[in-house]
């Protein structure tokens, strides 16, 4: 099913010029890039616009947050009595050299380097770039008006980057429900369409999660907590055949059905909630999968000793880490002969390799379903079926996290509602 923006295939961009906005918000330790994923995600893109003979090619990208990331890292260093030097920690996790190097070995061809975004010398660089020439701008984030909440300072920025291109392309899918500079507002001042990896993760999310999935349709959802995963799980209800519910938040709902759960994650403000999505279900006629057993620890720490707690309830001063293994066989016959699942957050404290099994073992049976379109939502879940070396058999594995649950939580995105509709 295609979605309903145009993209970069829909308009004739031969001797343009392009802006385009990808998600390069890479984990860089020490000015080393820790995983590439992101950058090789939006090569197809950046490929296919230079085979076109456009003029130029501008890129840009946030990497991390300046601000917040420094504050952090400040605090906790004042924490632990460490000097603190704020420049080399800016150097070594926001400065975009590292990516552009990458990203000039991956395509075999020189990519340049700004200095800024929308100084006067990247003005002068991109205004001198020769015809196909690439050029990567600095992080989008050293702009306070980047994520500004001020509108007007917002579009400012935006206008200065809406003159290095005749279009604007998006590609950063994980940025696409933040209303910034580069990946909203700069859509207004030009033709702006939708790249192939945004192409690609709304297709199946927005199409084939949101709008039209096959049924049966399973969802699974685990993490630490009821209240970050409500929104998604009360949108689910009026889509979806069964939800698995595992992770921390299986106890909030365990707890709010009267079944005691010992010293587990517990949200005690959102019982209630879990009691309403629980009445709901069963008037949609939804099935809710529960941990029936669990894998359980006196400590949180990865060499606690585990314990296998046969049945639902776990005595005090024990804390649920993982589901046991009949909740795993629960989970597989829940799965068995769906033909769509949505996965977000993992079964357990996977982290902590004691407390793995039950994510790995969910990860597998996505594997092994038959004509199934499998969506994994971004965030743990992805670490979890790399984890398990299951990923190449998911139809889609989301770049975005926080942007693949608000949209399935049915949210419209900034960053895609500023697309032009084909
Ligand atoms: P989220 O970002 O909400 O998807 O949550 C992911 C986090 O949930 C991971 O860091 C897990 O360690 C954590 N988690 C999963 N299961 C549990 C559990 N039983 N108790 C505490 N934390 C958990």
């Amino acid at each position: 099913m295609a979605i309903s923006k145009k993209t970069v295939k829909d308009i004739d961009i031969k001797g343009k010029k392009i802006v385009m906005r990808v998600d390069f918000n890479v984990p860089l330790k020490d000015g080393v890039i820790q995983d590439d994923t992101r950058i090789v995600a939006a090569l197809p893109t950046i490929k296919y616009i230079l085979e076109q003979d456009v003029k130029h090619l501008v890129l840009m990208s946030h990497l991390g947050d300046p601000k917040k990331d420094t504050k952090k890292a400040k605090e906790k260093a004042e924490k632990d009595g460490k000097p603190f030097d704020e420049k080399a920690f800016i150097e070594g996790k926001h400065r975009m050299a590292p990516v552009a190097a990458h990203l000039a070995k991956l395509l075999a061809r020189d990519v340049k380097l700004a200095p800024g975004c929308t100084d006067e010398e990247t003005k002068k660089m991109v205004a001198s770039l020769q015809s196909g020439e690439v050029m990567l701008l600095e992080n989008t984030r050293f702009n306070k008006e980047e994520t500004s909440k001020d509108a007007a300072e917002r579009e400012a920025m935006a206008k200065d980057l809406a003159t290095y291109g005749d279009i604007y392309v998006n590609d950063a899918f994980g940025t696409a429900h933040r209303a910034h500079a580069s990946t909203e507002t700069v859509a207004h001042f030009l033709p702006a369409v939708a790249g192939f990896l945004m192409e690609k993760e709304l297709e199946f999310l927005q199409e084939k999660i949101v709008k039209n999935p096959t049924k049966p349709f399973v969802a699974i959802i685990g993490g630490a907590k009821v209240s970050s995963k409500i929104a998604v799980l009360e949108s689910l209800l009026s889509k979806v055949d069964k939800i698995i519910i595992g992770g921390g938040m299986a106890y909030t709902f365990l707890k709010s059905k009267g079944i005691s759960v010992g010293k587990s994650l517990i949200e005690d403000d959102m019982l209630d909630t879990a009691r309403t999505v629980l009445q709901k279900a069963s008037e949609k006629n939804v099935q809710i999968n529960l941990p029936v057993d669990h894998i359980a620890t006196r400590e949180f720490s990865p060499e606690a000793e585990s314990d296998q707690v046969n049945g639902e309830a776990i005595d005090e001063g024990w804390m649920g880490m993982d589901i046991g293994p009949a909740t795993i066989e629960n989970f597989k016959s829940a799965l068995a002969g769906a033909k769509t699942v949505f996965w977000n957050g993992p079964m357990g404290v996977f982290e902590f390799p004691r407390f793995a099994a039950g994510t790995q073992a969910i990860a597998k049976s996505l594997a092994e379903l038959n004509d199934a379109i499998t969506v994994i939502g971004g965030g743990d879940s992805v670490s979890a079926v790399k984890k398990a070396g299951t990923a190449d058999k998911m139809s889609h594995i989301s770049t975005g996290g926080g942007a693949s649950l608000e949209l399935v939580e049915g949210k419209e995105l900034p960053g895609v509602k500023a697309l032009n509709d084909k």
